[in-house]
């Protein structure tokens, strides 16, 4: 039996999982397919975090120092897994960059893939250089400057469209993106603090900033910085006459009226999809997927973040879409089933 724990994925859940392992004294493996480790936050240059406010830089700068610096931790970045041999307690994995690893137990923590815009094309992305995504204004606010691609200028107006690629049986997105509201939210008051004169608006079919978000959030976010909720439905976003301002279409459901609203800038606030890579992760690891595409669970109350097979544990966005302090709690839990699950093999009589 070998005590190793493969861990694939290097984002905010298998940062977590590698720290609680090598933490109690055991070995990890940490293998991504990015060149760096700290998964979407620092792939796409995420601004102040929500809940805590923090720089995404720093905070999930300090996860990744403290597994990349620990002795229990080997990395491999730029890698895959190609292959997986063997069964619980003794797998043998094949990595992209030639290596082989022994391990007891593989924690799947591969996460998602952020919406891709061009899906929704009605809503102007693709079309129109001044409508673009929430990863896009993240990275904005990271530069200090709110600004139209199209000529620099500061927007007057910006339109946040919510749930796009989310909550769209259309388009076959059934889920609910569950962070997405709260990040629009906060977006709302931080473009507000760079450019006090832009105006706000929010458009949504329901608002869920769960939990105490609500009131750190949305409530803050409207009577403290003046962002405007607009309940709607979106037909589509337009060029308007003067070939410079983007027409946003559809219909305020709360007085059933048709609207037709100028903006300078459109933010789609995109939804978290299952990672691209999730079949070939099924078929190199075995495991099952859900029928949106997400990674399955085994049995949810005694085999807490189980896959369908024995030995290989899933969690964080992997699973369904998650917030960072979740994918955390995932992270660390898997790491204690893992560690948990050797040792108690070990501990069997031969
Ligand atoms: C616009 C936006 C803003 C957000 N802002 C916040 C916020 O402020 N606060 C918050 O709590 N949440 C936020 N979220 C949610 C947050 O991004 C997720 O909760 C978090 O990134 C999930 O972490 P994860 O480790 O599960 O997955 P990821 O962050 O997706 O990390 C997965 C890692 O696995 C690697 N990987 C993928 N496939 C493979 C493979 N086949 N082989 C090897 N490696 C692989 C990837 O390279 C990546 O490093 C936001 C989401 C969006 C869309
Ligand atoms: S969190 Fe809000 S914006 Fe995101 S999918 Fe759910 S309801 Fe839509």
């Amino acid at each position: 039996m070998d005590d190793t724990i493969l861990i694939v994925g290097g984002g905010p859940t298998g940062l977590a999982a590698a720290h609680g392992v090598a933490s109690v004294g055991r070995k990890a493996v940490l293998v991504d397919k990015a060149d760096r480790l700290g998964g979407a936050p620092i792939l796409s240059g995420y601004a102040k975090l929500v809940p805590s406010g923090e720089w995404a830089k720093d905070a999930i700068g300090r996860m990744v120092t403290r597994v990349a610096s620990h002795p229990n931790v080997g990395v491999h970045t730029s890698t895959k897994v190609t292959a997986l041999e063997g069964e619980a307690g003794d797998f043998r994995a094949t990595l992209s960059n030639g290596e082989t690893v022994a391990a007891g137990a593989v924690i799947l923590a591969t996460g998602f893939t952020h919406f891709d815009a061009i899906n929704k094309p009605e809503w102007g992305f693709g079309s129109f250089p001044d409508v673009v995504t929430t990863t896009q204004v993240e990275q904005m606010v990271g530069a200090g400057k709110i600004a139209c691609p199209s000529d620099g200028r500061t927007p007057e107006r910006v339109a946040i469209l919510l749930c796009v690629g989310s909550r769209d049986r259309q388009i076959g997105r059934e889920w609910c993106s569950k962070i997405c509201c709260t990040v629009s939210t906060n977006l709302a008051m931080e473009i507000k603090e760079l450019s006090p004169e832009t105006d706000v608006y929010i458009y949504y079919m329901d608002i869920r900033t769960f939990g105490l978000y609500e009131d750190k959030f949305y409530w803050t976010s409207q009577e403290e910085f003046g962002t405007k909720f607009v309940k709607a439905r979106i037909a589509e976003v337009t060029i308007a006459p003067d070939g410079k301002r983007l027409l946003v279409k559809g219909e305020d459901t709360l007085v059933k009226r048709p609207i037709v609203i100028p903006f300078d800038l459109v933010v789609h606030a995109i939804g978290m999809d299952p990672n691209e890579d999730n079949p070939e992760i099924a078929r190199v690891f075995g495991v099952g997927l859900e029928k949106h595409g997400f990674l399955e669970r085994g049995e949810h109350y005694t085999s807490t973040f189980g896959s369908t097979r024995p030995g290989i544990y899933v969690g964080g966005s992997a699973l369904a879409p998650e917030d960072i302090d979740s994918c955390i709690a995932h992270g660390l839990a898997m790491a204690m089933r893992a560690v948990g699950e050797l040792q108690a093999r070990s501990a069997q009589p031969a």
